[in-house]
C-alpha cells in the first residue's frame, strides 16, 4: 500500500492503474478511522479494483470556533487499517498542498445545502463540496463512496456530480452503529463515559419516529415532539440543535409522512456535535 501526499503523484498513480484497465473507488475521510469508514472501504472493493482513502482534515468546512484545531489525528494508526482492509492508496495531503496560496474558487450550492445542518454551520457544506471537487478531480475514480450517516453531505455530493457533468457514480453506504445504536463517528472519542450513555437518546429517538410511523402517525409535528420528549432537550448534557423531517431528495420539511422520508438529528452531546438520521416509510406506502 502507498502512501501519497502530493497531488501530482497521486494524479500519476491514477492515470498509471487507468492505464491498467483497473476501475478505482474513492472513499474520502478526514481520518481518525473506525468501522464506519472501514465499511465503506469494503463497499469501494467489492466494487472496484483499487480503492484510494483520503484522509485530510480539511480547514474550510471547520467554522469559527469549531473542533478543526482538535480534530483526532492519528495517520499511522489510519494507515495501518486501511493496509487490513487491502486498500491500495492512503491519499494524505496537506493543507498547504490541498490550497496553496492564491486559491480562490469554491463550489457553492444554493438549496439542499441551506436546511438541516447547513443552517448552524454556514460555508461547512461549502468547504465539504469544494474538497470533494477537488479529491475527485485529483484521483479520478469510476465511484465514490460515502455513508448515509451524513445523510445532507451524500445528497449534495449526488447534486454536484449531476449538476457539474462529473462522469462518475455515487455511492451511498448505510450507517454502522456500536452495540447500544449510537451512530459511529471519530466525535465519539470527545463523550465522556456519562456522556456516551446520554448519546443513546439520539437513536432511541430515531427508532420511536420509525415505529410511530409504521403505526401510522404521519404528522411530522407529532413525531417531532414525541422524539424531543423522549431526547429529553435542554436536560445537560443534552442539547438538541434540529430534529428534522424532510423528503429524501430535496431535504425539505414536510408536514406529513408519505414515502420515503428522512428524520434526522443533530445535538451537543457535552462539547461533541453528534448527527444521526433513519430512512421512514408509512406501511401502506
Ligand atoms: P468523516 O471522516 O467523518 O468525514 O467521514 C467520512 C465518510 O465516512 C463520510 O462519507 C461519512 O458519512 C462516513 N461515515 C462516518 N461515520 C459513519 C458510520 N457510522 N457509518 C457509515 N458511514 C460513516
Amino acid at each position: 500500500m502507498d502512501v501519497i501526499s502530493s497531488i501530482e503523484e497521486m494524479r500519476q498513480d491514477s492515470a498509471r492503474a487507468r492505464a491498467r484497465g483497473q476501475r478505482i473507488g474513492l472513499v474520502p475521510t478526514l481520518g481518525a478511522l473506525h468501522e464506519g469508514h472501514l465499511s465503506l472501504v469494503r463497499v469501494a472493493r467489492e466494487r472496484t479494483d483499487r480503492v484510494v482513502v483520503s484522509v485530510f482534515v480539511n480547514p474550510t468546512q471547520f467554522g469559527e470556533g469549531e473542533d478543526l484545531e482538535c480534530y483526532p489525528r492519528d495517520l499511522e494508526r489510519d494507515t495501518a487499517l486501511c493496509r487490513e482492509e487491502g486498500v491500495a492508496v492512503v491519499f494524505a495531503p496537506s493543507a498547504r498542498e490541498m490550497y496553496p496560496a492564491g486559491h480562490s474558487v469554491y463550489v457553492d450550492e444554493q438549496d439542499v445545502s441551506t436546511g438541516l445542518c447547513g443552517a448552524s454551520r454556514p460555508g461547512h457544506f461549502r468547504g465539504v463540496l469544494t474538497v470533494v471537487a477537488k479529491l475527485l478531480n485529483i484521483v479520478g475514480p469510476d465511484i465514490a463512496v460515502f455513508g448515509q450517516k451524513d445523510a445532507q453531505q451524500a445528497c449534495l455530493v449526488r447534486r454536484m456530480v449531476t449538476d457539474l457533468d462529473i462522469p462518475m457514480g455515487i455511492v451511498v453506504a448505510p450507517i454502522v452503529r456500536e452495540e447500544d445504536g449510537l451512530a459511529m463517528s471519530s466525535r465519539n472519542r470527545y463523550l465522556s463515559p456519562e456522556e456516551r450513555k446520554r448519546a443513546t437518546c439520539l437513536y432511541r429517538a430515531l427508532c420511536l419516529a420509525r415505529q410511530l410511523v409504521e403505526g401510522g402517525v404521519v404528522d411530522t409535528g407529532v413525531i417531532r415532539e414525541r422524539m424531543r420528549a423522549l431526547i429529553d432537550d435542554g436536560a445537560p448534557p443534552v442539547a438538541i440543535e434540529y430534529i428534522e423531517i424532510v423528503d429524501n431528495r430535496r431535504l425539505k420539511p414536510v408536514d406529513c409522512v408519505e414515502g420515503e422520508t428522512l428524520v434526522a438529528v443533530a445535538a451537543r452531546v457535552g462539547s461533541a456535535r453528534l448527527i444521526d438520521n433513519v430512512v421512514v416509510k408509512p406501511a401502506c406506502s
